[in-house]
């Protein structure tokens, strides 16, 4: 997510941290470069200029020239001035009404059933009774896709397969919604491929006719200056409440989430990450600002983390820690939740300095297939006593799970290490050590 921008802001201020003495000089040329940077991530020169012009006038004002630690001030400016482009504080979905109902609008393709999905399954996991609408009357395998994520979230879905009037199965779904006691109706309507009047005027329609309490306008990130153009097509006609960027896994230059405020003076709400139904997050303005400027995003990862993990199932591991009892079962489990929190190589990127360091490596959640297929490989008597593993099981797990022998043994090798570890702290805790060292 935003590499490429990371890459060049961080190029561009590195010179300033690194000066011994600055001069009006190095931060105007800082400026400058700074500018490009934006610029070169498909934000609109004139957002670029505005920010860059309002870097400059605080750099001046907070005297960076003359401060004790002129680069990290910079940086602090150039940190608030981000937050600021992307909308300063975050801004929440209105979800009250009885029921409460969301509207979503984008082109097609641009990830607006599967951000449907997603939605409905945060507002579940906050204990809220959601109903799904598939108002697609074009694409019946729009409807079955919202239904299979619908399934795998455990939210019903609407749809009235037959029916030509998209205004008309949205007002039945609210109705019905309104019958069976759902607090939240997700109305996922068609799009198309580019902007065209007949969509419009439908989803307008729609909108008249269901009156949502909160409309949000899906856009995929990828799209770059696109992106931004079509947001404001559809504001201008839809008035809508937030935006939901998509996408923003991909190399996207990442100029649509910071021009988009400022074009279309609606805040940004929701950012996707991914296919899976987890990879939804809350847009942070400043988070996102500091995860720009490669400083991380710890509460994002901590958050992420909360939501992942199944509480009883951490306790039921964490008690096997404690009497040595942890095997390859409860690793594969362990595994499993990690994946959950959504794309690897994104949650690393969430660790201050991280970003940087992994930018070229090539990590996905693909990476731990080997791992799985080998315990898969495993008997349960293996997996839970694996100092039975000798010679022939060990050709016979690599055989099964398309590995080699060397991969079998560096993975029991690790475990048994892990397991190590394990014992020792627990020993270190038993006499208090543990304590004593943390502190
Ligand atoms: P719709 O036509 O607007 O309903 O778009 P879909 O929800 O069908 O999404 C179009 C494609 O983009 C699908 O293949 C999705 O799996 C994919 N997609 C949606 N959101 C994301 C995302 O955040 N990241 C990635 N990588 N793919 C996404």
């Amino acid at each position: 997510m935003f590499e490429n921008l990371q890459d060049k802001l961080n190029k561009a201020i590195k010179t300033l941290k690194g000066q011994g003495r600055i001069t009006e000089i190095n931060v105007a040329s800082t400026i400058k470069e700074v500018r490009r940077a934006l610029t070169d991530a498909d934000v609109n020169y004139k957002v670029a200029k505005d920010i860059t012009d309002r870097i400059r006038d605080k750099a001046i004002d907070r005297k960076v020239l003359i401060s004790v630690e002129p680069g990290q001030l910079f940086v602090k400016i150039v940190q608030e001035e981000l937050t600021e482009l992307m909308g300063g504080e975050a801004q929440s979905i209105n979800i009250k009404g009885d029921p409460a109902v969301i509207l979503i609008a984008g082109l097609q393709g641009s990830g607006k059933t599967t951000f449907s999905g997603k939605l409905a399954s945060y507002l579940k996991k906050q204990g809220r009774n959601v109903l799904l609408v598939a108002d697609d009357i074009y694409r019946p395998a729009a409807i079955d896709q919202l239904k299979v994520l619908g399934e795998q979230v455990g939210v019903e879905v609407y749809s009235e397969p037959e029916n030509k009037n998209a205004v008309q199965i949205a007002q039945n779904a609210v109705s019905q919604a309104r019958k069976s006691g759902k607090k939240v109706v997700i109305v996922d309507t068609a799009g198309r491929l580019a902007v065209d009047e007949a969509m419009m005027q439908e989803i307008e329609a729609v909108k008249r006719a269901i009156n949502p309490t909160e409309t949000l306008f899906v856009v995929d990130s990828m799209t770059g200056q696109d992106a931004v153009n079509t947001a404001k097509t559809f504001n201008d006609r839809l008035n809508f409440d937030g935006v939901v960027l998509t996408k923003l896994d991909g190399d996207a230059r990442g100029g649509a989430a910071l021009s988009i405020k400022t074009v279309v003076n609606k805040p940004i709400k929701f950012i996707s990450t991914g296919e899976k139904m987890e990879a939804l997050d809350v847009f942070y303005p400043d988070r996102m600002a500091s995860r720009i400027l490669g400083m991380g995003d710890v509460i994002s990862l901590v958050e992420r983390a909360q939501q992942a993990f199944d509480e009883d199932e951490a306790k039921r591991i964490n008690a096997k820690m404690r009497k040595n009892q942890f095997d390859f079962d409860d690793f594969l489990s362990q595994l499993q939740q990690i994946k959950k929190m959504g794309n690897v190589k994104d949650l690393l990127g969430m660790i201050p300095g991280m970003g940087k360091m992994i930018k070229d490596l090539d990590i996905d959640n693909d990476s731990f297939k080997p791992i799985e297929a080998i315990i898969s490989s495993m008997t349960p008597k293996e997996r839970q006593r694996p100092d039975i593993i000798d010679g022939s099981r060990k050709k016979r797990i690599a055989a099964g799970s398309g590995t080699n022998i060397t991969q079998v043994n560096n993975l029991l090798k690790q475990f048994d290490e892990m397991r190590k570890m394990m014992k020792k702290m627990n020993t270190m805790q038993a006499s208090g050590k543990l304590n004593k060292l943390m502190r």
